[in-house]
């Protein structure tokens, strides 16, 4: 997948870094290059009808100033957490899902930023290891960011991959929704690395997930990763509620079990879709013939509109008997839900953060 650059901007403080030499170096010498004194300034959102979409195309390569490790945002919302840490990397992400809450996280600085000095992500995970003596901790880069979708140009896997492959305690995840995978194919992860694929419907694909790869394309690139030694696992992520959706999410997990066998895949994740008030807003008015974005829903107690609780927890349940029958021992977990929910509907409280945490990162 090649996505288009406008403009690509770089702090004047990281001009000299490799990251920056290669972008340099890599794109097509047609985008233009800006030295800026402030990356925050060029991220800005322009005076343009669809400055969220602008953003996507102005890259900007400056130094974070905050720390690159943090706490999943389940762990003390009150919901079921999985105990992940985000490593934030990059901020933005070049395709347009409608239903995406970065449209609303990053409203304010919606440019494609990119930190140069990552290398302090790399101290932080190293205090973290010395910290906590014998946990194992799954690490992912796909919270603001799709993991892989520069990588064809920043190669930043390759640096991930060298850094996780030599810490045995730490699970890199790579989350994506594309099949930029090249990379990824010419280093040997030592089983250290999972690169995880959010999986939805073509349906919901075609009406929704603007820019990305297909299902199929996901699910190859997935055996792909496989078979050169990457770990796998897949997220039913967000699952919406529309007329079709308990037999083409389970026809989509059939397609997934018909080319993994399931002892073949790390874990599945399911969580339905939840939107803020201001998210909800956002991406109805941006697409407005989005057919996923016109459901019934309710407002949620923590302040997000969900699915109603009848009908998440029938959808919750479906997915749940398919993944026992067609996969049984998958591991399978619910995302951002409260504990009260993820019981009613797999019939089992969750595990607390550091027992599944510890299970997902040696998975
Ligand atoms: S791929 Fe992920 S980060 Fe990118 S637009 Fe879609 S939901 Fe957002």
């Amino acid at each position: 997948m090649n996505f288009e650059i406008d403009a690509l901007f770089i702090e004047d403080a990281v001009r000299s870094s490799e990251l920056a030499q290669r972008l340099v170096a890599r794109l097509n010498s047609k985008v233009p290059v800006s030295y800026v004194m402030d990356g925050r300034q060029a991220a800005r959102p322009l005076p343009v009808d669809d400055a969220f979409v602008a953003g996507k195309r102005r890259l900007v390569v400056m130094n974070r100033r905050s720390r690159f490790l943090s706490p999943c945002p389940a762990a003390g919302a009150g919901l079921a957490c999985c105990g992940y840490l985000v490593l934030v990397l990059a901020s933005n992400c070049p395709m347009n899902c409608s239903y995406c809450f970065l449209q609303e996280y990053v409203a304010d600085n919606p440019g494609l930023q990119i930190y140069a000095n990552y290398a302090q992500a790399f101290e932080e995970l190293e205090r973290l290891l010395r910290t906590n003596s014998a946990r194992h901790f799954r690490i992912g880069t796909g919270e603001l960011a799709d993991s892989l979708a520069f990588d064809r140009v920043t190669g930043l896997s390759v640096d991930l991959v060298e850094f996780f492959r030599r810490h045995e305690r730490l699970t890199l995840e790579l989350k994506t929704k594309t099949d930029e995978i090249d990379n990824l194919l010419r280093m040997d992860p030592l089983g250290r690395v999972l690169v995880s694929w959010t999986l939805s419907p073509s349906r919901v694909y075609r009406s929704s997930e603007h820019g990305t790869a297909a299902p199929q394309a996901r699910i190859d690139a997935a055996c792909r990763v496989r078979e050169a030694g990457y770990r796998v696992g897949f997220h039913l992520d967000p699952i919406i509620a529309y007329p079709q959706a308990e037999t083409e999410y389970r026809e989509l997990l059939s397609m997934l079990f018909d080319a993994l066998a399931p002892g073949e895949i790390s874990f599945l994740s399911v969580g339905g879709l939840r939107m803020t008030p201001g998210l909800r807003a956002i991406a109805r008015r941006r697409f407005p013939n989005d057919p996923m974005l016109v459901g019934e829903e309710v407002l949620s107690p923590d302040g997000r509109y969900r699915a109603c609780y009848p009908m998440r927890l029938r959808l919750y349940r479906s997915l749940a008997a398919h993944i026992q029958a067609k996969a049984p021992g998958l591991t399978h977990y619910l995302c951002m839900e409260t504990p009260a929910v993820v019981a009613r509907a797999l019939g089992t409280a969750p595990p607390s953060p550091a027992v599944l945490g510890e299970r997902l990162a040696t998975a």
